[in-house]
C-alpha cells in the first residue's frame, strides 16, 4: 500500500460490542494542516484559539485531521457509514478505508448499505473506486436535505463550489439507488437519523441501539476533540452555516452528555470513540479506552 503512515499502525482498526451489533471504527488516513486558526475559533482573536490549544498541550502551528469511518454489523446488515477520502487523498495519506476492510475480516462486496452523514469531500470521494462502485453490492442512503440543497446549489456557499461540482459528479448518479432520509427515519432495525444540519445544510447523525445499547454516530458535528468540545459556540471555517452548526453542536453535545451516550465522531482521534463530559458550560471528550473490554 503506499503512502502508510507507519505511525499509525498497526492497528487501524477497532472494534466494540454494541449490545447484539458489532461497531468496528476504521481508519482511513491522517493529513497534516497549516495553522489552527483558522479553521477554528474564526470568530476569535487568534491568541485566544492559541492558549486554549497550548492549554490542551497542543501546538498551534499545525494539527492534524483523521477521517474514520465506521462500520455497523446488526446481524442482518452490514452498514457503512461515510466512505472516507478514497484514491483523491492516496498520495497525501487518507484513502485507505476500502483496503483496510480486509484488516476487519470484510470485502467491499460484503458491505450491504452505505449511509452518509453529509457530502463533503472527505465522506464521499471513496464511494467510486474508479469508475466502479467501491461498495457493489451496497444501497445507498443519505438525509432528503442534503441530497436536496447539494442538487439544487443555490444555498451551498461559494467556498463549497468544487465540492458542489464532486457531488454532481459522484452522488448524482446514485440518486436511483438512494433512500431519502428524513429525521427519525429507520435505515436498518436499531439505526435511526438524527437531524444535525449546519455542517452541512442538511448533515444527519444516525443513532444506534441495540439491547439497550446507544452509540451516536455524529459525523461532523464537531472537528476537533478539544477545541469544538471546549468551545462549541466557536465557528469554525468548515462549517457550511456557521451559526447553525453551532446551535446543532451544543445540542448534540448535551444529548450525549446527559443521555451517557457512546459517541463517534468522523474526526475525533482514533479509534474515534468516546463520551463527552459536561464541564462548566462547555464539554470534554473522553476517549474510550478498555470500558466494554473487561
Ligand atoms: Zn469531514
Amino acid at each position: 500500500m503506499p503512502n502508510e503512515r507507519p505511525d499509525l499502525l498497526p492497528t487501524p482498526v477497532h472494534r466494540f460490542q454494541l449490545g447484539q451489533f458489532e461497531v468496528t471504527t476504521i481508519l482511513d488516513g491522517a493529513q497534516r494542516r497549516d495553522g489552527i486558526s483558522p479553521p477554528f475559533g474564526i470568530d476569535q482573536d487568534e491568541c485566544v484559539v492559541s492558549a486554549l490549544a497550548r492549554d490542551n498541550k497542543l501546538p498551534v502551528h499545525a494539527f492534524e485531521n483523521t477521517f474514520t469511518p465506521t462500520l455497523v454489523n446488526t446481524g442482518k446488515e452490514l452498514v457503512l457509514f461515510d466512505t472516507g477520502n478514497g484514491a483523491s487523498r492516496r498520495s497525501s495519506g487518507a484513502g485507505f478505508l476500502r483496503n483496510r476492510l480486509s484488516l476487519a475480516g470484510y470485502k467491499p462486496e460484503d458491505v450491504d448499505i452505505v449511509a452518509f452523514t453529509h457530502m463533503h469531500p472527505d465522506h464521499i470521494n471513496g464511494v467510486w473506486e474508479g469508475d466502479q462502485p467501491a461498495y457493489p453490492n451496497a444501497r445507498y442512503v443519505m438525509g432528503q436535505r442534503e441530497f436536496d440543497v447539494w442538487s439544487k446549489g443555490d444555498a451551498i456557499p461559494e467556498r463549497r463550489a468544487d465540492n458542489r461540482a464532486l457531488f454532481l459528479r459522484l452522488i448524482s448518479p446514485l440518486a436511483e439507488e438512494m433512500t431519502f432520509l428524513a429525521p427519525g427515519n429507520d435505515i436498518a432495525g436499531g439505526i435511526r437519523a438524527v437531524e444535525a444540519f449546519g455542517h452541512s445544510l442538511g448533515h444527519m447523525a444516525y443513532m444506534i441501539e441495540s439491547d439497550g445499547k446507544a452509540l451516536l454516530i455524529w459525523g461532523d458535528v464537531t472537528n476537533h476533540y478539544a477545541l469544538s468540545l471546549q468551545r462549541p459556540d466557536w465557528h469554525a471555517a468548515m462549517d457550511d452555516d456557521r451559526v447553525l452548526a453551532v446551535t446543532t453542536r451544543k445540542r448534540i453535545l448535551d444529548m450525549v452528555a446527559t443521555d451517557n451516550l457512546l459517541a463517534i465522531g468522523h474526526h475525533m482521534p482514533f479509534p474515534a470513540v468516546g463520551y463527552v463530559e459536561r464541564m462548566g458550560g462547555a464539554y470534554r471528550w473522553l476517549p474510550l479506552t478498555y470500558q466494554l473490554k473487561v
